[in-house]
């Protein structure tokens, strides 16, 4: 194969693991104690809204303790200094791509810092605690509710990531199980446009038999790698 032009990048909670961030399913198949269906629903979020918004509460207060690693800083270097077109997907609600200088970046599952109005659809810069009942500073509902892409709800930025896949070169998964769609299903659109397809992570994923190439080990280690190699090409 020619050296890949567009690359597409999809990142998930195993990136952000030696950072310091718990993954998604972590002992006991649960997300920092509690049942993935309790926290992440909009079942859960309208049967007891004070649990929901305290988790993601939670889990915002927490970026301030924790910095990006150095798969995030490769990726960020790889953005600034790759020619050709690269879009790095994540399914992370933390904010260490972007404090790592990423730029080419979507974040399809929502963000932490980030508010969400159920009633007219606003969102905005959150950085604090964000308790039920908070203001819309655009239509001053008090439906405020955290910007995170909830199991049975749309992710962002739908068409503008299939048609990066379709266009793609090479399709890269790091640090995610594949157990969560539709990201887990980037690699057989990728692939069947034609792309090589690469995964990096800690152990082979739920999808590892539709890559060409999985890479095991810790994303700080075979980010940077896979980074040097690309920008040597
Ligand atoms: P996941 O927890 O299901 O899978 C994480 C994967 O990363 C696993 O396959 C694991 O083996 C691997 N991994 C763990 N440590 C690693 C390391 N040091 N290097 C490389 N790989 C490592 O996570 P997922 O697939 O991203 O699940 C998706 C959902 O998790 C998303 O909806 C996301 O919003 C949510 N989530 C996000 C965060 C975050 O923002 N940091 C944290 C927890 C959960």
């Amino acid at each position: 194969m020619t050296s890949p032009r567009n690359i597409v990048i999809l990142t998930g909670a195993g990136i952000s693991a030696e950072s310091g961030i718990a993954t998604f399913r972590g002992p006991g198949g649960l997300w920092e104690g509690h049942r993935v269906e309790d926290v992440c629903t909009p079942e859960a979020l309208a049967d007891d809204p004070v649990l929901v918004h305290r988790f993601y509460d939670a889990r915002r207060a927490a970026l301030a303790t924790v910095a990006p690693n150095a798969a995030h800083v490769a990726l960020a270097r790889l953005d600034a200094e790759w020619l050709g077109e690269l879009l790095i997907v994540t399914q992370n609600v933390d904010d260490l791509h972007e404090r790592a200088g990423a730029k080419r970046l979507l974040h399809m599952h929502g963000a932490l810092r980030s508010a969400l109005c159920a009633g007219c659809g606003a969102q905005e810069t959150w950085t604090g605690d964000l308790p039920p009942g908070s203001l819309c500073a655009a239509c001053g509902a008090a439906k405020l509710r955290p910007d995170i892409v909830f199991f049975g709800e749309m992710p962002y930025d739908m068409a503008r990531i299939e048609q990066a896949l379709a266009a793609a070169d090479l399709f890269v998964s790091i640090g995610t199980s594949g157990a969560v769609y539709p990201a887990a299903g980037f690699v057989q659109g990728a692939r069947h446009a034609g792309a090589e397809t690469l995964e990096l992570n800690l152990e082979r994923s739920g999808g590892s038999g539709y890559f060409h190439e999985t890479r095991l080990g810790a994303a700080g280690v075979l980010v940077p790698e896979w980074v040097e190699q690309m920008l040597a090409s």
